[in-house]
């Protein structure tokens, strides 16, 4: 198509998928051989990065939960800097750059700049989750809604969701960045009339080698989410949820990796399986 590789002095906001480079897209493999500067979070693993070419300087502008690297300001400047130097710029994301991915905030500071800036899509978590996991996120007749959701408020802020229409039994709930307060949103949602029965799934690392999958129920998230490691992690709820087969066999990937993954994966399973 035209309008790539990356020209000199434009920007495209990539989203590099959930980790797995096996996950990335083919558009944003070609683009990240065409840049020569890269800007990159914290979340995108050590296996995307490797497909940077040797000579193209790498720039680390990673965030995570309590650990801001660099602010957000920072990053736009830094990005606006090098696209009016005529660089070509990949601005590599975790996922999908659309979602809770702040780029509005990278492409606002861009084109107050005139810097031309595009976006690549990506594979958000919760589709990596839900592929891992073998589950579908919307199901007939049990999830005929699906919506995500952060748990993390802004800084300073507390966090003001309209729990109400979230406890929808109907639905399935993605919550990102809802690790830390997973016993809180399980306790609202009860509050809010959704059964403390209802299935859920952490999952950590989706797509990545350390990936670990823990099936609880609402009622007993707190103490469930205990177990998960440092990871980005994800929590899928819902009736839907309970109705996924993991893990037969639905894992992408290859052969003994995958066993080995696997077999982790039901002990994991079976161990948090309250
Ligand atoms: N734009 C990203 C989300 C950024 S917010 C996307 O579309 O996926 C960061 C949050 O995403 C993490 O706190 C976690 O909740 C989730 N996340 C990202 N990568 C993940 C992964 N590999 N496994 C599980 N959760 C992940």
């Amino acid at each position: 198509m035209a309008e790539y590789p990356v020209a000199p002095g434009e920007v495209w906001l990539v989203g590099a998928g959930p980790g797995d480079p096996d996950l990335l897209t083919r558009k944003a493999e070609k683009l990240i051989l065409s840049a020569d500067i890269v800007f990159f979070d914290a979340l995108v693993g050590p296996a995307i990065l490797d497909l940077i070419p040797d000579g193209v300087e790498r720039v680390s502008v990673g965030k995570r939960a309590g650990r801001h690297s660099k602010d957000q300001r920072t990053i736009n400047d830094l990005i606006v800097a090098a696209a009016l130097a005529g660089r070509r710029v990949v601005r590599l994301k975790g996922g999908d750059p659309s979602i809770f991915g702040r780029s509005m905030e990278e492409m606002a500071a861009l084109a107050a700049h005139g810097v031309t800036a595009r976006i690549c899509p990506g594979i958000t978590a919760a589709s990596a989750a839900a592929a891992s996991a073998g589950l579908s996120l919307t199901l007939r007749g049990l999830a005929r809604r699906l919506t995500f959701v952060t748990a993390h408020a802004r800084d300073g802020e507390t966090l003001e969701l309209d729990w109400r229409a979230l406890a929808d039994p109907g639905a399935t709930l993605a919550v990102y960045m809802g690790k830390s307060s997973a016993g809180m949103i399980a306790k609202r949602l009860i509050g809010h009339g959704l059964a403390g029965a209802t299935p859920v799934l952490a999952i950590e690392n989706a797509s990545l080698p350390e990936e670990r999958i823990i099936r609880t129920r609402l009622d007993l998230l707190e103490i469930a989410t205990r177990a998960l490691g440092a990871g980005p992690a994800l929590l899928l709820i819902g009736d839907a949820v309970g109705s996924g087969r993991l893990p037969a066999g639905t894992m992408a990937g290859d052969g003994r990796a995958d066993q080995h993954q696997r077999g982790d994966r039901e002990a994991e399973a079976g161990q948090a399986d309250i």
